[in-house]
C-alpha cells in the first residue's frame, strides 16, 4: 500500500479515493484479493452483506465489514481521510501531527493516534499491510 501511495500524486489520490465508499471497495478489494474465506467457519461462498461492501458467509451467515481487521477498523472519522493520512504519512514519515490537522481539519490528537498506527505498521514490516495483526487473537490466547 505505502509503495502504491507513494506513486500517486496528491490529485490523482483525490480523484481515485473521493469517497468513503470508493476507500471501502479499495480495502474490500485488497483484502479479499486472494478470495474470500469465513472467519468463523472457513467457507469460502459469501454473498453480500447488510454494510456496503461487506460479505456474508453464505453457511454460518456471519458478516465481515470490509474496515475489519484492517488498519481502518473502527476509525471515528470518514475513511477517506483517514486515506488521506496515511497518504501524506507515506509521503513524509515526519510530517507533524499539527500539520496533518491543517490538512485534513481533524484534532491533532486524532490525526497523531491515526499516523502512530500507520507508522508503527511501517515499522513493524516495511511496508503499510492494511491487514492488522491477528494482536487480540493472541492477547485472548496468553
Ligand atoms: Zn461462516
Amino acid at each position: 500500500m505505502e509503495s502504491l501511495f507513494k506513486n500517486i500524486e496528491l490529485i490523482e489520490f483525490e480523484n481515485v479515493f473521493s469517497s468513503d465508499e470508493k476507500c471501502m471497495e479499495f480495502l474490500a478489494n485488497e483484502k479479499w484479493k486472494n478470495g474470500f474465506a469465513c472467519r468463523k467457519c472457513g467457507h469460502t461462498n459469501y454473498c453480500k452483506g447488510k454494510k456496503p461492501f461487506s460479505r456474508r458467509c453464505t453457511k454460518c451467515k456471519s458478516e465481515e465489514s470490509a474496515t475489519a481487521h484492517t488498519l481502518f477498523h473502527k476509525c471515528k472519522f470518514p475513511l477517506n481521510e483517514a486515506f488521506k493520512i496515511t497518504y501524506l504519512v507515506c509521503h513524509n514519515h515526519d510530517i507533524s501531527s499539527y500539520k496533518l490537522s491543517e490538512k485534513i481539519n481533524l484534532r491533532p490528537m486524532t490525526c497523531w493516534n491515526f499516523k502512530k498506527k500507520i507508522t508503527e505498521c511501517i515499522d513493524s514490516r516495511g511496508d503499510i499491510n492494511i491487514l492488522e495483526k491477528e494482536k487480540l487473537k493472541k492477547d485472548l490466547l496468553s
